[in-house]
């Protein structure tokens, strides 16, 4: 038996259905999407070109004797879909561990999410698997009420055009899906010591830009201390990390960014690293106050 809480602490990507251990489909509870949510992982090989302090994907283990080839994958990912949701439609999901004492109104599916062990848009099947995710959707739910297909990225794959127009193409579907785009720093400093890629800031930001003027995104920020405080390495969210953080979303709005929302969230699942820290909530809630002041969409903590 999980309470929410345990549920939403627990990410663990290794479902069993039936004594079938899966692949890439890992339900989970989501206290942002409010609900289940299917993720699929297209990084079983943990690849991503960002190395974030507070990533809870323990990158040392073994990779998975059973991952299949990028060509099969797309196919273990249709199947994996069809016996889950199967199973989800029968009940049987609902009366099984670890879901089985989640409160009934909880108990929807709410979105299928593109968000793995690593980056989802650098995947060569990418497009490929989103598309068929899609019409996985058109047929299971035809006369509405379905599920939202929802991309969660740093955004470095949609940097290039093509990929960018595919992806609005597939996911944003008015009313059908949403793309939850990665904003964890506006600094130099902090984007080296948080999100620690080798991709240069400034590339970072332009293609951030490019990407908010053109797509319908949520923006997410990940808001943490690191170490003790005062310590060689330590980093905490105070007023330098925050204020550029505001002033760029800020600046971007007012140059017509298509931004629907921006979560601010606190560290809910155990990083691989100890020494990142929850942020008090006070802190948190004190941000989001002045961001809704100066920003025309909604402002959320989580
Ligand atoms: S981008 Fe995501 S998967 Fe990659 S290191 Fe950061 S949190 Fe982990």
């Amino acid at each position: 038996m999980a309470t929410v809480r345990e549920l939403v602490a627990d990410h663990s990507r290794q479902y069993v259905l039936r004594g079938r251990p899966f692949v890439s489909v890992y339900p989970v509870f989501s206290r942002r999407a409010g609900g289940i949510s299917v993720g699929v992982n297209l990084n079983l090989d943990r690849g991503c070109n960002f190395d974030c302090i507070y990533c809870q994907v323990d990158r040392t283990g073994p990779l998975s004797p059973q991952m299949p080839s990028f060509r099969d994958l797309p196919g273990v990912v249709e199947e994996e879909l069809s016996l889950l949701f199967e199973s989800i439609a029968s009940g049987e999901f609902f009366s099984s561990p670890p879901f089985e004492d989640l409160p009934v109104n909880l108990r929807k599916v709410k979105d299928i999410a593109f968000s793995g062990d690593g980056e989802p848009t650098l995947s060569p099947v990418f497009g490929e698997v989103a598309l068929l995710a899609r019409n996985f959707l058109s047929r299971h739910f035809p006369s509405g009420d379905s599920p939202l297909l929802r991309l969660i990225t740093n955004g470095t794959g949609l940097f290039g055009r093509e990929l960018r127009t595919r992806t609005e193409e597939i996911f944003l579907v008015p009313g059908a899906g949403e793309v939850w785009l990665k904003l964890d720093a506006a600094t130099p400093a902090a984007f080296d010591r948080i999100d620690r890629s080798r991709i240069p800031f400034l590339r970072m930001m332009e293609g951030l830009e490019e990407i908010v003027m053109s797509l319908p995104v949520t923006l997410q920020t990940m808001v943490l201390d690191f170490g003790a405080p005062g310590t060689p390495g330590s980093f905490a969210a105070d007023r330098s990390f925050w204020e550029p953080l505001l002033d760029r979303v800020e600046r971007w709005s007012l140059q017509g960014a298509k931004i629907r929302a921006w979560h601010l969230y606190g560290v809910a699942r155990t990083p691989a690293l100890a020494e990142v820290r929850r942020v008090d909530p006070l802190r948190l809630q004190a941000y989001a106050g002045e961001a809704r002041v100066r920003l025309p969409f909604p402002v959320e903590v989580f």
